[in-house]
């Protein structure tokens, strides 16, 4: 599988000698848009001189996907676990062309649609509490830093300009743009090297025990007066590698924001959904935080489109006479007709459809076949939460050669930091399942 030469640094000035690799993979089979694209695209996550070279995708269905060179491979991953429905879901498609043949899209600055509306109400009547005025972005990203502006200028607002720091955690994940790398965890949000560029927050334990609450609240009550909110992925910190927390964490967090008059932001963009077993995670401690972030499946794997949805009183704080007090802020692609067609009809399918049934029985089934992979040698804790599935190991040592062996296998399953994965589709069906499983007791089993 692995070129003789590194297909993905081939330059633009390459001789033809490079460029005939760029397909070594399987060159006679590569389709010329891969071979002449690939030297012009830059990878995400990836190192570009040692990068596998990237798979070609044709077409999808359900929980598959099928290469251009005629293989066939069972998802674990959903696209980033956005792909709640399965891939191509004949509702989804239905709703984007008839989005499509009347309206793609229009600016939403003075101008708004049925679409977005419709959403708005929607998701509003499906969130806990009175979290209720929805600011619709095109990323996760995005729609974290729209809650760090809204929670920073809330203070401003109230003539409290000291109060603009976010207490965050270790092991958090709240996107790639520079805002939101300072709300990362330090070490996997590059701080070290970011140095002066980040904004200085405060980054605290998870208080998980007595150990960690005592420092959770030692820096609380040290930042209080600088502090504006605390920021977390409720239950699960996803990116941080999949580390589960209990409910009463978060009864603590909301708990703590009240007695210091902080506002509580919930980063729900990958637990949104019924990811966890309940539509959102904050279900699961009956809280409801001041500010929630969503994305990721909000469209169902299809169109890029994220929300940050507000309480009344954080958005009443920008009802004023001084202009000053708005929150300046406007994607382009804001509210995107296409996007917001589908999040609508992905919505549909979590009325129509027994999702949160389907989360259930996944549920029931990777802890039932991913346990047996707790007693292979290197593997440090099997865990199971909602529709996802975690098999950690005391470290991986080459998670590129990892996710081969993976594809070897025919199935696409994305290792990272010393974790392997699931977050499948919620109506994969269960032999689709097994094949997933399967593949990681076999992998692990010859591991070393
Ligand atoms: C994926 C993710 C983000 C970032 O979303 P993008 O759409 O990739 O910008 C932020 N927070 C959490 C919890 C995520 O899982």
């Amino acid at each position: 599988m692995s070129a003789p030469q590194n297909p993905l640094a081939a330059s633009r000035t390459a001789s033809s000698q490079q460029s005939e690799l760029a397909a070594a993979p399987s060159s006679a089979s590569m389709p010329d848009w891969y071979t002449q694209g690939l030297p012009h695209i830059w990878l995400p996550y990836s190192q570009m001189k040692t990068a596998p070279a990237p798979l070609a995708a044709r077409s999808t269905h359900n929980a598959r996907i099928q290469l251009t060179d005629g293989r066939e491979l069972v998802d674990g991953v959903a696209a980033w676990w956005t792909a709640c429905h399965g891939y191509n879901h004949p509702h989804i498609r239905a709703a984007i062309e008839a989005q499509l043949a009347t309206m793609p899209h229009v600016m939403f600055g003075g101008m708004v649609h049925e679409p977005a509306l419709k959403l708005a109400s929607r998701l509003c009547a499906l969130l806990p509490g009175d979290l209720d005025r929805v600011f619709f972005t095109d990323s996760g990203s995005v729609a974290v830093e729209v809650a760090m502006k809204m929670a920073i200028q809330y203070r401003l607002n109230k003539g409290e300009p000291k109060r603009t720091k976010m207490l965050a955690f270790k092991g958090g994940y709240h996107g790639d743009t520079l805002a939101t790398m300072s709300v990362c965890d330090p070490e996997e949000g590059m701080h070290h090297l970011y140095g002066d560029v980040l904004a200085n927050h405060i980054i605290a334990p998870l208080p998980q025990d007595e150990a960690s609450e005592a420092e959770f609240f030692r820096l609380l009550e040290t930042h209080a007066h600088e502090l504006t909110a605390i920021i977390t992925e409720p239950l699960v910190q996803g990116a941080g590698g999949m580390l589960f927390h209990s409910p009463d964490v978060l009864r603590t967090l909301r708990t703590a924001a009240d007695r210091y008059g902080l506002l509580l932001i919930l980063d729900e963009i990958f637990t949104g959904f019924g990811r966890t077993g309940t539509m959102f995670a904050c279900e699961q401690a009956e809280i409801v935080p001041d500010i929630i972030t969503l994305s990721k499946a909000l469209t169902g794997g299809t169109m890029a489109l994220a929300a940050t949805i507000a309480r009344p009183h954080v958005f009443e704080a920008f009802l004023s006479d001084n202009p000053e007090h708005a929150l300046m802020h406007g994607p382009t692609f804001m509210a995107n007709a296409l996007a917001c067609a589908c999040a609508n009809a992905s919505l549909d399918l979590f009325e129509t459809e027994p999702r949160l049934e389907q989360v259930a029985a996944i549920n029931a089934h990777l802890t039932r076949e991913l346990e047996r992979c707790r007693t292979l040698p290197g593997v440090k804790d099997v865990r199971v939460l909602g529709a996802i599935g975690v098999v950690e190991l005391e470290k991986i040592a080459n998670p590129d050669a990892l996710r081969q062996r993976f594809i070897a296998e025919n199935v696409w399953i994305r290792p990272f930091r010393s974790i392997v994965y699931l977050t499948p589709a919620f109506t994969i069906p269960p032999e689709d399942l097994t094949a997933l499983t399967d593949a990681i007791y076999r992998v692990l089993s010859t591991e070393n």
